[in-house]
């Protein structure tokens, strides 16, 4: 059934492979983040052997959908202390920057009987979450006191609000604080977690700071390339996931609208490049399941004129491909498109 997104699993699991390599050999241990697919249990379950040290997710939810899967669950989104329990429950260690969290975290790990293991996050700049380094003494004080709870490392996030790109210097100060907590307080500290797909350039270039030993991957291994400056991985594929939808109406028509425009279905009052007349085509998807600019048809010659909720407009005049009613066009898609999909239960997931 269409719209469809195919997962080639194989090449996806080649694509971690890779990237667990290359990490394993400079001693840096590599968690696979789930959120884009939603940890969607069809793939997940074929991740396990991938060498990966965890899994690693923002919701909770998800986590808990990998309850029988047999590896390290980790949450990455600082938890909300409403889901205190569930974060005990559910996952083995969780990014943290709040001490009334942590708290709720231990009261909820006591009752239950465990001990919930922490990772202090630190914000070296990308105004996301974390402790402001200047602070981070006084909030191990408080968090070695909370019964219930192990701090067993510390990460930093960047290049996700700010923009902010890591380098030797900002992952360098994340280390040495890192090194001085432990030291101080004796901490039996496992991981130092140094951020997202935009710091796998680093270890690429030789140029990720000693004591680093974590990266968390999502983007790189689906999409082949870095975040730090959009890079393709040459080793990488970057058609992981496809999108196909079906075209339900194609046909010969202007390209400028007739009549006084007024405003787009998304109160965008809109603006037409005279193309004369074109063979347009549209397909069953829209922006409930994708955005338009993260789509890349796999025939170069369609060009995307845009989308409304749940039509999406194609200019295949130029295509060697005599497209009819019920053909299916071909995309890649960018991540924020790739989680739109993959969050409609609109779109149908095919794992092959
Ligand atoms: C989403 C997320 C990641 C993964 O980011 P990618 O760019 O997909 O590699 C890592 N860490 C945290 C805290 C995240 O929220």
């Amino acid at each position: 059934m269409y719209p469809q997104i195919v997962i080639d699993i194989n090449k996806y699991k080649q694509n971690i492979k890779y990237l667990v390599d290359r990490c394993t050999n400079r001693g840096v241990k590599v968690w696979i983040v789930t959120k884009s697919f939603c940890a969607y249990p069809d793939i997940v379950s074929h991740l396990v052997d991938c060498g990966i040290d965890g899994l690693a997710d923002s919701r909770i939810q998800n986590l808990k959908k990998m309850k029988d899967i047999r590896v390290k669950k980790i949450l990455l989104r600082i938890p909300m202390i409403d889901e205190a329990e569930d974060v005990v429950l559910w996952s083995d260690y969780s990014l943290n920057s709040e001490i009334d969290t942590i708290r709720a975290l231990g009261e909820k790990a006591k009752k239950i009987g465990k001990r919930h293991r922490v990772i202090i996050m630190l914000d070296m700049g990308d105004l996301r979450e974390g402790v402001w380094p200047d602070d981070i003494d006084d909030f191990i004080k408080e968090v070695l006191k909370v019964d219930g709870v192990e701090i067993k490392g510390f990460g930093t996030n960047l290049t996700c609000y700010g923009g902010v790109i890591p380098d030797e210097n900002n992952l360098g100060r994340l280390t040495s604080i890192a090194q001085d907590m432990a030291n101080k307080y004796s901490l039996d500290i496992e991981y130092i977690s140094g951020g997202n797909s935009s710091s796998y350039y680093l270890l690429e270039d030789g140029r990720l700071p000693n004591g680093i030993n974590n990266l968390r991957l999502g983007e790189v291994a689906i999409l082949g390339r870095e975040t730090a400056f959009g890079k393709k991985i040459d080793s990488l594929s970057d058609d992981t996931f496809i999108l196909k939808a079906e075209i339900v109406e194609i046909k010969k028509k202007p390209s400028v609208p007739i009549g006084n425009i007024g405003m787009d279905a998304f109160g965008n009052k809109p603006h037409y490049e005279d193309r004369g007349i074109i063979k347009r085509a549209i397909v069953a998807i829209g922006r409930q399941d994708i955005n338009p600019e993260g789509l890349t048809p796999l025939d170069k010659n369609i060009d995307i004129l845009g989308a409304s909720s749940d039509h999406t407009i194609l200019d295949v005049t130029r295509s060697n491909i005599n497209y009819k009613v019920g053909d299916v066009v071909e995309f890649k898609l960018d991540y924020g498109s790739l989680l739109k999909a993959m969050t409609s239960e609109y779109v149908n997931k095919v794992v092959i």
